[in-house]
């Protein structure tokens, strides 16, 4: 089993567990390095980092920060090896939560006049109170103990994914000023998933050739529980672009039970792991 994962959320985004949680249980199922990347957030990482050491855990400091690439597409940009301290990255960091804390209302009303009832309360409850942390998945599991869906996987296809009747295009923050934001804060950029994204081909060669230029230094090949046929389509684009490779698990705990610490395709051997950079 890789023992190096470098994609992972906590409560503190969407993911189930706290972050202490998080580390004990990934110490326990033999993962030696850890990334804690919570959507457009830092905030689990000092108890995260504290867990960690007292476990013997190697913590890296990340985020995955949402970006509207060309106006219209999303892409999530993970940061490893960031300050978390950094005045502009906490700026930037602070900008998207409260414009997913505005989202959070407008999605709560969609619902409600959909007819889905009144969620707010039961989504205040996953979050802690704290409206800015509020994601997509929390509606989505409000929307699976209602009844109203199947399966996360339903929640988004049927209300909230992009131009459905809750899924709302977000004003994220743009390519290039995500990636400055990493790199003020002495970060590794990564593009997370790129296979996630229903992107063309060209798009997706017209998404890295920007990422490229302005910096971004590595790809997710393997993540979540991606195919090995897929894992390798993005070696070959790594090696094309001449990117570092990552991988991770996107570990989200109890509600997407496919995810699993630690678990992946191994990186294919031509790869240049994203960990020789973070030193
Ligand atoms: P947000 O950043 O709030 O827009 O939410 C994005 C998150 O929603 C992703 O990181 C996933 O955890 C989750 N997500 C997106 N699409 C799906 C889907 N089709 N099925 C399950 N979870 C999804
Ligand atoms: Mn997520
Ligand atoms: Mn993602
Ligand atoms: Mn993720």
């Amino acid at each position: 089993m890789p023992t190096i994962d470098l994609h992972s959320h906590s409560t503190y985004s969407d993911g189930s567990l706290s972050p202490r949680e998080l580390v004990t249980l990934a110490h326990s199922v033999g993962v030696t390095t850890l990334a804690l990347t919570d959507h457009d957030s830092t905030a689990g990482i000092p108890e995260a980092q504290l867990a960690a050491q007292e476990c013997g855990l190697r913590l890296i400091t990340g985020v995955e920060i949402s970006v509207l690439w060309q106006h219209k597409h999303l892409l999530h940009i993970v940061a490893l090896n960031v300050d978390i301290n950094h005045p502009v990255l906490q700026a930037g960091l602070a900008e998207q939560a409260q414009a997913r804390g505005r989202r959070a209302q407008q999605i709560a009303a969609k619902l409600q006049a959909l007819g889905l009832g009144d969620c707010w309360p039961q989504v205040l409850t996953q979050v802690d109170g704290d409206v800015n942390r509020i994601g997509r998945t929390h509606f989505a599991r409000y929307l699976m103990e209602s009844g109203a869906v199947r399966s996360l996987q339903q929640a988004f296809d049927r209300y909230l994914g992009t131009g459905k009747p809750a899924g709302l295009l977000m004003p994220w923050v743009d390519l290039a000023t995500a990636l400055s934001w990493i790199h003020a804060a002495g970060g590794v950029a990564v593009l997370a998933h790129p296979m996630r994204y229903g992107l063309s081909q060209t798009k997706l060669r017209a998404a890295l050739e920007e990422f490229k230029q302005e910096g971004g230094q590595a790809i997710e090949v393997s993540s979540a529980n991606e195919k090995p046929h897929i894992v390798s389509q993005v070696a070959q684009l790594a090696q094309r672009f001449d990117l570092y490779a990552s991988q991770g698990s996107d570990y989200h705990g109890r509600h997407m039970p496919w995810l699993k610490l630690g678990c992946f395709v191994p990186l294919p051997a031509h790869c240049k792991p994203v960990w020789e950079l973070l030193t």
